[in-house]
């Protein structure tokens, strides 16, 4: 039996560590602000954003919600953006995406100040990221990074494999691990011998979009098993990339879903946050 990594128990932890110095931050004069911008009525973006403004609450942040409707112009949103960039009490930014197929989420992003670009999505933080000189961290591959820390794993000179080469998580996932010393393949839909390549790895993160793939032919016996997928089984039933019932005897660590990648990825926007808010107050 291996060991289930408490995303939730680690999420709690990292939002702890935030309010107090949140709290310390209040008593030199220091409010911290996040906007969140949602456009468009799209159910699970709903969640996100209710979620969001409830861990603001929790480490004692402002939050700015802009619920816009559907039919909002770009031109309407870029505003907007242009607004929160000039507010002081604004420290960070979130357009939560998808926005509707009328607006470029790329322009969007691109007018997002790179300090207030707390999803770390702005090129200017993407390049930071490369070059490892960043101050934000992309939220879901921060929150894994959080969570293979969390088992007392030393990175540096492990097999790293990260299923999953998408600009959210699996390129910088794969940066974050070789950052650490790890030594990195990324795989992908054209990926030959998969289930091979996944086998050598210490740690194998799954950012794939499909129930259940993984099954323990992938997983080599005591891996460390990171899932950050997010589907529906046969059943309708929240589920992730790993099969979670036939993994967990022979992964030495493994999230389970829901209640591993998932808490750790909004206490990464509040981490975000933070430090958005001490450099923005010259503290970093
Ligand atoms: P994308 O669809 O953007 O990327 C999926 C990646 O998986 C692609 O690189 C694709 O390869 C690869 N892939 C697809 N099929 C296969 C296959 N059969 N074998 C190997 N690789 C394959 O998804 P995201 O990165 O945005 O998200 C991945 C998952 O993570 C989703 O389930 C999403 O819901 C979840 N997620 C969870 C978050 C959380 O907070 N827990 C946050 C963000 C995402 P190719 O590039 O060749 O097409």
């Amino acid at each position: 039996m291996s060991n289930i990594i408490d995303g939730k128990a680690v999420s709690a932890q990292v939002k702890e560590r935030i309010r107090l110095e949140t709290e310390k931050l209040k008593e030199q004069g220091i409010e911290i602000g996040l906007a969140v911008v949602i456009v468009g009525d799209d159910p699970a973006s709903k969640v996100y954003v209710r979620n969001k403004k409830l861990a603001c609450e929790a480490v004692g942040f402002t939050s700015y919600e802009y619920a816009l409707p559907a039919e909002t112009t770009e031109e309407e949103l870029l505003d907007l953006v242009k607004k929160l960039n000039n507010d002081d009490k604004v420290n960070g930014i979130l357009v939560q995406l998808p926005v509707p197929k009328h607006i470029n989420d790329k322009v969007v992003i691109d007018n997002i100040l790179p300090e207030k670009d707390v999803d770390a999505f702005h090129p200017v933080n993407v390049g930071k990221i490369m070059i490892g000189d960043y101050n934000f961290l992309p939220c879901t591959p921060a929150g894994v990074m959080e969570l293979i820390e969390s088992t007392g794993t030393d990175v540096a000179g492990k097999e790293c494999v990260v299923i999953g080469r998408s600009n959210i998580v699996g390129k910088p996932q794969a940066m974050l691990l070789l950052h650490k010393n790890g030594t990195v393949t990324i795989c992908h839909s054209k990926t030959k011998n998969l289930k091979e390549v996944c086998a050598r790895a210490d740690i194998l993160v799954a950012a794939v979009g499909r129930a259940k793939m993984i099954t323990s032919e992938y997983v080599k016996e005591g891996a460390v098993v990171i899932d950050v997928g997010m589907n529906r089984d046969e059943n309708g039933k929240l589920c992730g990339d790993v099969d979670f019932e036939d993994c967990k005897d022979k992964a030495g660590f493994i999230t389970p879903v829901p209640g591993g990648v998932g808490p750790m990825t909004i206490a990464m926007l509040m981490q975000n946050t933070l430090t958005a808010a001490k450099a923005q107050n010259g503290l970093l």
